[in-house]
């Protein structure tokens, strides 16, 4: 009985958010449930009293290559396959009467994902990466709006429309609701001009709070100490809980997605100037002991 009440409830939260579930989506989304229920059930329930908002629940990434629905596709599509992942996780949340947000992060990437920050080209777009870095935080916490919510000032019909980071904000360009009432008035004819009058409603749009941050590649022997720095300097950008709990200089073991931006002190909008943004996906502590992180901070620092 509970079974078709989640799967019910699972399309119809995925429906509000925009998407009709087809065969992969509900192949992802079944893969997905199995998971959780045989691996963090208890974890979930756990959290349940906890005051926080979001929390991070921490999947290993043996997990996904053991199942081989998620395999393929996390590693294609990660942020499809981490949307859906999230879904089933909230609902189950819902089910144990939990009203925090919980996010996948996945840890524990197999060595295949390891990689040379420094060795990091426009190539690698998309694929997700692990790196040791030594971070610090540029600019402070600050929020963007991941979806905005519109509403029709002629028929008060309202809508999402999801958004990309440091992008132009997307717009509505016509009210299909409008239409179709014209439609049904005028025997099925079209307005003539469609009608464009929304207004965003600021209140109701979903903020996501972000962080953005400097990564430098550190190279770490097995005593803990810092045998060397890249030579290069990423920008990162994390985002919901891992936002404001980042220390200057700290050394951890990162999962980025690789993405694309424009330069960040670019002066017209239409330059193709692009550089690497790591988007990461999860934070581990480093498995290294470092016994000179002071010094390494220093060095950080001189550099900027
Ligand atoms: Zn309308």
């Amino acid at each position: 009985m509970f079974e078709s009440l989640r799967h019910s409830q699972v399309y119809s939260m995925a429906r509000k958010r925009g998407i009709e579930p087809d065969s992969a989506m509900q192949e992802v989304l079944g893969a997905w449930r199995i998971l959780f229920e045989k691996n963090h059930i208890e974890e979930i329930k756990r959290l349940k009293g906890f005051e926080e908002r979001v929390f991070g629940l921490e999947v290993e990434h043996s997990l996904i290559c053991n199942d081989e629905v998620l395999k393929p596709e996390f590693h294609t599509r990660p942020d499809w396959t981490l949307e859906l992942g999230n879904i089933v996780l909230n609902e189950k949340m819902m089910i144990h009467g939990n009203d925090s947000r919980l996010v996948i992060r996945v840890v524990n990437f197999s060595k295949h994902h390891h990689f040379s920050l420094d060795e990091l080209r426009m190539r690698h777009r998309s694929t997700m990466l692990t790196f040791d870095v030594i971070i610090s935080p540029v600019g402070g916490p600050l929020g963007w709006i991941k979806k905005a919510v519109y509403e029709c000032i002629d028929c008060e019909h309202r809508f999402e429309i999801k958004q990309r980071l440091a992008r132009e904000r997307d717009a509505p360009h016509l009210c299909y609701n409008c239409i179709e009432i014209f439609a049904a008035k005028n025997k099925g004819k079209f307005p003539r001009i469609p009608p464009v009058n929304f207004d965003m409603l600021v209140e109701d749009c979903y903020y996501e709070d972000i962080e953005y941050l400097n990564a430098i590649e550190v190279a770490i022997d097995n005593d803990g100490n810092v045998l060397k720095l890249g030579g290069e300097k990423f920008l990162g950008v994390v985002n919901d809980e891992y936002v404001g709990t980042l220390v200057p200089g700290s050394i951890h073991r990162i999962n980025a997605r690789i993405a694309v931006d424009h330069l960040p002190n670019r002066d017209f909008v239409k330059d193709t100037r692009r550089i690497i943004l790591l988007k990461i996906h999860s934070i581990e502590n480093s498995p290294f002991k470092v016994s000179n992180v002071s010094e390494t901070s220093i060095e950080l620092n001189d550099n900027e």
